[in-house]
Parts: structure tokens; sequence; C-alpha cells
């Protein structure tokens, strides 16, 4: 039937008007053989794919949907603003109130600037800091993830030397690795940036040693650095009031987005006094910045979070997931790798460097209406219940069947 080529269609029509049919993280060439491209809505912890297929979602847009898609709510809170108004001479009144509720959660934070991506709140933690030192040199992890800027992006097609002439590289959680980057940049430091915990493309996940986490915290107050956390990812997922909180390591500088506004587009800095004359030189803006629908949505985004004991029930989803993963993957004989905090879901298979074994098992779930991802993180939301976890087990199970029998 006509509805089961759309995607088909799309895609073939895209690959005239759109470079490569499909750009970015969201390219359904990089996902195994089955998954769709295109979209057609979203509901609680559901997607349908414009083929009209049904999926649970495990993805949860890579990040940004917390709350559960359409959450009533935020939608609520959303549409009441665009009624108002949303793009206009100046900000509404809620980027004053989101400031506030940021600074209110986050122990760290003394003020808070907004922009839409992650990568510019990543870009502008960075320029904060290079400002606020008024040196060059900045401290990142190999392989870490902090946006698709020149910079940082994973291609460096287009990319010069020199946009990145100032980054030194470390190894995550190798305390004299850091150590030995710290010493490269010499009386030039200006940041360390690091993750909330490793979740590199197609490795096992890594929490942060509390060893590390303190070492990085004290090299920047020996050096006069910013120590600057990329919460886009782990960020609300793993702690209300910041990730490192637990560790009991502050960063001067954190890079929010993904998840605050459950899919509205928003990012966020959020900094601390040391920072905040550097925050008021440097010249940041965009068309779309200060508009007032997704910073209404951030603030009852944050609400919802806050009022449902979020944390606490992405924990129970994720253990109850991988437990039962874990019982399945036991009964194939089929050893597996999950790795990282329960909340964003790391599954992987030993022995599968091709990722032939996690392809075959994601597709497989795919075809029975799971949505996975097969070599990055997944994500949780409050939409996800006991037993939309327990249907999607029943799915896994088969699909480990399937990878057994290879
Ligand atoms: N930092 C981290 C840790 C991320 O996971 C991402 C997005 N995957 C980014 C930065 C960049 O965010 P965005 O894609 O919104 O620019």
């Amino acid at each position: 039937n006509d509805n089961e080529l759309m995607d088909t269609n799309l895609r073939s029509r895209a690959e005239r008007v759109i470079p490569g049919g499909m750009y970015g993280h969201l390219n359904a060439k990089a996902l195994p053989p089955g998954y769709p491209q295109f979209f057609e809505r979203a509901q609680g912890c559901r997607v349908w794919d414009v083929n009209g297929r049904e999926y649970i979602d495990f993805m949860c847009s890579w990040g940004p949907v917390i709350a559960g898609h359409k959450h009533p709510g935020i939608e609520e809170a959303a549409r009441r603003q665009a009624s108002l108004g949303d793009c206009m001479n100046g900000p509404t009144g809620r980027l004053v109130e989101l400031a506030e509720r940021l600074v209110g959660m986050l122990p760290h934070a003394d003020w808070a600037m907004f922009q839409k991506n992650g990568t510019d709140a990543t870009t502008t933690a960075l320029t904060i800091a290079r400002a606020g030192t008024g040196k060059r040199k900045i401290l990142l992890a190999k392989g870490a993830y902090h946006g698709a800027a020149p910079w940082c992006s994973p291609s460096v097609a287009g990319v010069t030397a020199e946009d990145r002439a100032h980054l030194i590289y470390f190894a995550f959680n190798d305390v004299a690795s850091l150590e030995q980057a710290a010493r490269q940049a010499g009386d030039d430091l200006a940041a360390i940036l690091v993750s909330a915990f490793r979740h590199d493309l197609g490795v096992p996940q890594e929490l942060p040693d509390p060893a590390f986490a303190r070492k990085a915290r004290e090299l920047c107050d020996a050096r006069g650095a910013a120590l600057v956390l990329d919460e886009v990812r782990a960020g609300m997922r793993l702690s209300l009031s910041g990730s490192w909180e637990g560790l009991g390591v502050r960063p001067d500088l954190a890079a929010w987005s993904k998840a605050i506004a459950n899919g509205y587009a928003l990012a966020a800095v959020t900094g601390n006094d040391r920072y905040r004359r550097a925050a008021q030189q440097i010249y940041i803006t965009g068309s779309f910045w200060m508009g007032g629908v997704a910073m209404a949505a951030a603030l009852a985004t944050l609400d919802v979070l806050e009022r449902s004991n979020a944390v606490e029930h992405f924990e129970n989803m994720g253990l109850r997931l991988r437990l039962g993963l874990q019982r399945q993957a036991d009964k194939y004989g089929l050893p597996l790798k999950q790795t990282g905090p329960v909340q964003l879901p790391s599954v992987m298979f030993e022995q599968d460097a091709d990722f032939a074994k996690g392809s075959l098992f994601a597709a497989e779930a795919l075809k029975q209406g799971v949505y996975l991802h097969h070599r990055h993180n997944m994500f949780l939301s409050l939409a996800h219940s006991e037993r939309d976890i327990d249907l999607a087990l029943q799915v896994t199970d088969h699909a480990f069947s399937k990878v057994a029998a290879l």
C-alpha cells in the first residue's frame, strides 16, 4: 500500500534536494537495515514512522524528550506562551524566571544564559572560559562528543588545523593523562572540558571516577582555569542538581541542552560568579535564542521533573530493562556489555567489533516495534512505565534468539 512506501519515497526525493539524503546524527543510514528515516508523530514513549508503524521509543529523540512525547502540561505551557508571542523584540519574563529556576536548582550556578543547541552551549562555555582567564588551551577527552562546530565535530572535512589549534586531549578517567595534558598547556590553560560521564559512540560507557573528577577540579583551581561540565547528554537524567554534585565536584561552567525543555529547542550555560564578568564581555546571541515558547516549556519541564521524582523513575525503569536484558542474554549464552548509568542504557555484545550482533538485535527488535540503538546510548523518559519495559523485553527475547542463531 501507499503508506508502506512513504519512507522510501521521501528518501529518494531527499537524495535529490538534501545533500546525501540526510545529514548528522539522525541519519538513518548509520542504523541497521529497516530503520525508518522519517517520522509522523509521537506520544508518550511511542513514535510512529511515516509508514504508520508504531514503536516503543528508547531514543527519546536522542535525549530531548525526558517527560514523554507531547506531555500535556508542558504542551499546555508552550501553547499558552505561543498564543501570546514567541520571537519578539526582546525576551519574555520567562528568561528571568528560567534563569532563577536553574540558579535555584543547581548549587554550582549563580547565573544562566540561553541558546538553542548543545553546540551553542559548549562553544559559549569555552568562549567564556577563555574570556575569563585570558588563556587559550582547552583540555578535553579524546573521543568525547561536544557538538558539531569546527572545533569539535567528528568530521574534519572543512575544518582547519587552526580551528583546533589550542585543544589538548586526555583519556577520560585517566588522572595521569589529565595531568600530562595540563603540563602541556603550560601557563596557557583556559579550561578543562569534560562530559558528565563517558558516553562516546560505540564504546562501553564509564561513570566518572571520583578521583578523576577531583583531580580536574584541583588542576583548574591550581591553574586558575575553568572546569566546564558538558551536561548536554546526561543533564537532568542523573540528578536535578548537576551530574557531579554527588561526587562533591562543582564545575565553574556547565553546558545544557537536550532534555531541559522536553524537545523544544533550548540550551543553557550556567556559571558561577567567577565567570559572570567574562560572560558579560563576550558577544553571544541568535535570532531565535530568546523565544519564549521554549523557555515556557523548560519551566514546565523542570516542574514536572521535580514533581515526579524523575531521576528515581529513570533509575527504576533503567534497572528493570538492564536486569531483564541480562537474564535473557544469559539464557541464550550471549555475553552482553551493559555499561554506564541505567538511566541512559547502553547495550552491546561481547566479541562484536563490527556490531553484527548488535545490528541484528536492533533490527529484529525494530521489526516487532521496539526502537533501540546498537552503538549509541539510549534514553528513558517519564512516559516509560514498567508495562512498556516489559512489553519491550518480550520483543528483545525474540531478538536475542535471532542473535543466538547467527
Ligand atoms: N555535548 C554532548 C555531550 C552531546 O551529547 C551533544 C549532542 N549529542 C552535544 C554536546 C551537542 O548538542 P547539539 O546536537 O544540540 O548541538
